[in-house]
């Protein structure tokens, strides 16, 4: 198959690029390296069904078709880009999807979109299935992400009526591994970086907070297995084992073996609460269920950030 990857230089899309090519697909990788970056998918250059076109789906696409899927995973998605790259991440959901959208349909595409456990918000219901329609704060800080991936999920839904388009909508939940951008302050690659460094491991709240992390290779294993099928979704894709903050943080000085403290810190606004997938909808329909312990992730991603950091 020919997939063309939006954000293939991310965490999430180099894993995937690096999945595809590997089990014989040919892969377009578009990204605008606003938070992707070109080392992600410096193994697969060169390779001959792999390359790399540097641009920004928010203008006209300009790549050389047919594909028969298209996989969108182009935003940038840590709270910390949500105040500095609010207009872009708009921009980027409304008519960055739509652009893709519109390439899909003249390549008779199938269209995956990474929509996002963030459109549960603070959820009131716990754990969340995708009938559960969410808590979002239509005008807090976290809002441009998660209005610009719910209007996301009406604008595919509206493809999806009007012209009949192959589409699918996963429900991505807390993804880490191996490639995560060491500042992009989220609570793995800070934990880490910060054992690593020897400096303290920052707790934002009384780290009571809850999420369901899941690692790379089983969340690109999930989304495949969602363009495989015929189910449009929403599919929550995540793991649904549920840990407080604070036990990550004391699981990261475990695996680390460091001799770092923890430092409590300010909670950010709208932070949710708890957050874990109700997984029944993709293990029934996809066969598919995360595979890979918290422990055991954490140490590849432990291990990666060991080499990639600067000393
Ligand atoms: N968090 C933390 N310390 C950090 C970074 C994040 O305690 O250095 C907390 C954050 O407040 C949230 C959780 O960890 O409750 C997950 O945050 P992250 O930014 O990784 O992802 P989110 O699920 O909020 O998008």
């Amino acid at each position: 198959m020919r997939f063309l990857v939006a954000g293939g230089a991310g965490l999430i899309g180099s894993a995937m690029c690096e999945h595809l090519v590997g089990r014989g697909d040919e892969v377009v990788c578009l990204d605008n390296l606003v938070t992707g970056s070109r080392s992600n998918v410096d193994e697969l250059s060169g390779h001959e069904r792999f390359s790399f076109v540097e641009a920004d789906i928010t203008s006209a696409i300009h790549v050389e078709g047919p594909f028969d899927a298209v996989v969108n995973l182009a935003c940038p998605a840590s709270p910390v880009d949500f105040g500095p790259l609010a207009l872009e991440i708009l921009s980027v959901g409304s008519i960055g999807v739509r652009n893709l959208l519109e390439a899909s349909r003249r390549w008779n595409a199938t269209f995956l979109q990474a929509s996002t456990s963030e459109v549960y918000g603070e959820p009131l219901v716990h754990p969340q299935p995708e009938s559960y329609w969410g808590n979002v704060n239509p005008v807090g800080p976290r809002s441009v992400y998660d209005e610009a991936k719910r209007f996301g999920e009406a604008l595919i839904m509206a493809y999806h009526r009007k012209y009949a388009m192959p589409v699918r909508i996963a429900r991505i939940f807390n993804t880490y591994g191996p490639r995560m951008r060491p500042d992009d302050g989220r609570v793995i690659s800070n934990l880490v970086t910060q054992a690593l460094a020897g400096e303290p491991l920052t707790v934002y709240g009384d780290g009571a907070q809850t999420r369901s992390f899941c690692y790379v290779d089983d969340e690109v294993a999930g989304l495949l297995a969602l363009v495989d099928s015929d189910v449009v979704g929403p599919v929550n894709i995540g793991n649904d084992t549920e840990y407080t903050v604070l036990s990550v943080a004391q699981l990261v000085i475990e695996l680390t073996g460091s001799a770092s403290p923890i430092v409590f810190a300010p909670r950010p606004t709208d932070d949710p609460t708890q957050r874990r997938p109700d997984l029944t909808l993709a293990t029934s329909t996809l066969g598919w269920k995360p595979t890979t312990p918290l422990a055991e992730g954490l140490k590849a991603t432990i291990d990666w950030f060991d080499k990639h950091l600067p000393r």
